[in-house]
């Protein structure tokens, strides 16, 4: 099936008379005739449900879509795009453990691994995206078990070299994980580039109506946790809370990782994501391959127009020729990047601040990415617990001002900006 296809039928084949919409299971629980059948699904014997927490169809419907569109052979839903993240480090690190991440990643998951996973005891070293080779391979330790980047960072607009760091990655033994947020699979599929696990906040472009927080997990199924067993034994020695199951051994490259995250993860910290909104996320991902080319066009369109303007001091869009990183885009991003632009004004914070104030149609939210045109000031709002030297090593100076374009028609968005500027 081709990705437009996949967005409406993938994750759900309804049989005679089931039907046609992925349905809700609201309930938290599932029945069984015998407790030796329940006992089955508890030893992870068998397949099914028994408790929301953990597991639910709906969501799983949902996830099975989502893996159909990344390529991946399992995935998860989570309750937010921060859960994602989280699992999808803490499923093959513990403590005393170390992670390589780009230094160009999203606020909060800066902060979630700066902070509150080194309190965890897992220790992270931050590099440059186009740092030298010799600098990415320095950053690399004997108890490295993963890297991690984003598609396109949130809201520094870098686009991360997948190929290049999964081949450093692989080298090392540990597989790449990428948030692939703000490109979505229609955009961009990393797991093609050689990214191992995939997340998502499900909250931005997936849903994209501003409806539901959300997250995602898929695993591309091709990381071979055998061929590095000592590095890995959360997956490669028995689990005895599940009666000694070795998950790579019993689940194979192609589920390993999401059952181990389920079983273990999901178990104990029970952040899933409600079945309802699970069925709004789906009806979200159905024109995703409709809206997301439409965003690229508006913003296309946006980008020209501000990098023309006299008040204008920077505009970074990796779809502007000339842009850093347009090359890099055409490669990993053949049909178009995202909707979302990143701009400075000559005034610096002040305009930036002047600016907003004025806007009619481009609403002042801290979210991002979906229908809606909106506007943010990461210093004053996503990004205020950095400082000024963590600001600008994230790619994000106190005068940048992140505009999210949405899919309205682009001649009000730009009259909008136009009058702003004044
Ligand atoms: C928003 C965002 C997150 C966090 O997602 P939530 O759903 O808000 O928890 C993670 N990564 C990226 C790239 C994001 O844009």
């Amino acid at each position: 099936m081709e990705r437009e296809t996949k967005c409406i039928q993938a994750g759900y084949s309804p049989k005679n008379g089931d039907p046609r919409m992925i349905p809700i299971i609201q309930s938290t629980t599932f029945k069984y005739d015998t407790s030796e059948d329940m006992g089955k699904l508890f030893d992870l014997e068998a397949e099914g449900y028994f408790y929301t927490r953990l597991q639910n169809p709906t969501n799983d419907m949902v996830a099975a879509k989502l893996a159909a569109l990344e390529g991946g052979t399992a995935g998860m839903l989570t309750s937010s795009g921060q859960a994602a993240n989280f699992f999808s480090v803490f499923n093959i690190a513990t403590c005393g453990d170390h992670i390589v991440s780009a230094s160009t990643i999203y606020g909060g998951t800066y902060n979630l691994f700066n902070v509150t996973m080194r309190k965890m005891g897992i220790d992270f070293t931050f590099v440059d995206p186009d740092c030298s080779d010799e600098e990415l391979e320095k950053a690399f330790r004997p108890n490295t078990k993963a890297v991690f980047g984003e598609t396109i960072a949130n809201p520094a607009l870098v686009v991360f070299d997948i190929e290049r760091f999964a081949k450093a990655a692989h080298a090392h033994g540990v597989p790449l994980i990428v948030d692939n947020t703000f490109a979505t699979p229609i955009n961009c599929r990393p797991i093609e580039w050689g990214a191992d696990i995939v997340t998502h906040s499900t909250t931005k472009y997936l849903d994209g109506h501003d409806a539901t927080v959300g997250g995602a997990i898929i695993d591309g199924g091709k990381f071979d946790w055998m061929a590095h067993a000592d590095k890995f034994p959360g997956l490669t020695t028995p689990d005895e809370s599940y009666h000694g199951i070795t998950y790579a051994e019993k689940f194979g490259l192609g589920g390993a990782f999401i059952t181990k995250c389920t079983a273990q993860l999901m178990r104990d910290f029970g952040s899933i994501q409600a079945p309802m909104n699970a069925f709004l996320l789906n009806l979200g991902i159905e024109s995703l391959a409709v809206r997301m080319p439409r965003h690229c066009e508006n913003a296309q369109k946006v980008a020209e127009y501000l990098s023309g303007h006299e008040k204008v001091a920077w505009v970074t869009y990796p779809g502007l020729p000339g842009d850093k990183y347009y090359e890099r885009a055409k490669k990993y991003m053949p049909d178009g990047t995202c909707g979302v632009i990143s701009f400075g004004l000559k005034g610096g914070r002040a305009a930036a601040e002047a600016f907003m104030k004025r806007l009619k149609v481009a609403m002042i939210a801290t979210h991002v990415a979906d229908a809606h045109t909106c506007v943010l000031h990461p210093a004053n709002s996503t990004h205020r617990q950095l400082t000024d030297e963590e600001l600008i090593a994230g790619g994000v100076g106190p005068d940048l001002i992140r505009l999210s374009v949405g899919i309205e028609n682009v001649k009000d968005i730009i009259a909008d900006i136009e009058q702003a500027l004044g």
